[in-house]
């Protein structure tokens, strides 16, 4: 197949914006940002559970201390009843030491009970303080993320702007390019490989494989409109004056 030299050339160009093409959809899909809110979102998902965890925690206390508290409301009004007793007096002996006793053994239950209360409180308010943390917590880092989010979308807006410039310089050079050369650098892509490659140092410019003496003195044989592909990758192996070769 035959293509004049100088139309082959820009074979080269198409194959510089598509590895620019795969460099930036490279980019697009791993951007330090995607890695930052990862990262965020695992920390926030720690401090929603700090946050939950504290919230049962303080209904636990809730409902300790309201069954606390109507346990000292009844023996309050245990000790009120029975005081009442004794005051109104006229018991007999032994039903009033019994009295006193009961009195006596609600009022140190109460006590007990009531230190228990304090207790309860402080570690009420021990726990408030926690959730407040918590979502102190989580309320900043979604912000981080937040702003994270912004660079994010800024940073994907330009990857997709030099995506569409790049597509953009790829149809204006496949606009130039011969039909044929097109066709077989389109198969190279098709089946994973490079489609063209600029001949360098005895170099395949796609797969850098370095060609061997005999190879070398065929293609300096060859008319320069020949279309020359690589033995080992198969792509369009252009010729320019880097290449080179004996003139
Ligand atoms: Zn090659």
């Amino acid at each position: 197949m035959k293509v004049e030299a100088n139309r082959q050339r820009v074979m080269l160009e198409v194959a510089d914006v598509d590895a620019q093409i795969a460099r930036l959809t490279r980019e697009g899909f791993h951007l330090p940002e995607d890695g930052e809110i990862a990262e965020l979102t695992t920390r926030i998902d720690g401090a929603r559970d700090d946050l939950v965890r504290a919230q049962i925690a303080a209904e636990d206390i809730d409902r300790e201390y309201r069954r606390v508290e109507s346990e000292v409301s009844g023996m309050s009004a245990r000790e009120k009843k029975d005081s009442e007793l004794l005051e109104a007096g006229g018991l007999p002996s032994k039903q009033l030491s019994e009295l006193q006793h009961e009195v006596g053994g609600l009022r140190r239950r109460r006590s007990i009970l009531e230190d228990d209360l304090l207790e309860l409180m402080e570690r009420q308010e021990a726990t408030t303080a926690e959730q407040e943390r918590a979502s102190a917590t989580v309320a900043q880092l979604e912000s981080e993320r937040a702003d994270v989010q912004v660079r994010r979308d800024a940073a994907r807006a330009t990857v997709d702007g030099k995506l569409t410039d790049a597509q953009d310089r790829r149809d204006t050079f496949l606009a130039d390019a011969p039909d044929e050369l097109v066709a077989i650098y389109e198969r190279q892509r098709a089946g994973g490989k490079v489609g063209a490659g600029l001949l360098r140092q005895q170099r395949c410019g796609a797969c850098r494989m370095e060609l061997d003496r005999g190879t070398m003195s065929s293609i300096a044989r060859a008319d320069a409109d020949e279309v020359l592909r690589c033995e080992e990758c198969g792509a369009l192996l252009i010729r320019t004056a880097e290449s080179g070769l004996p003139k």
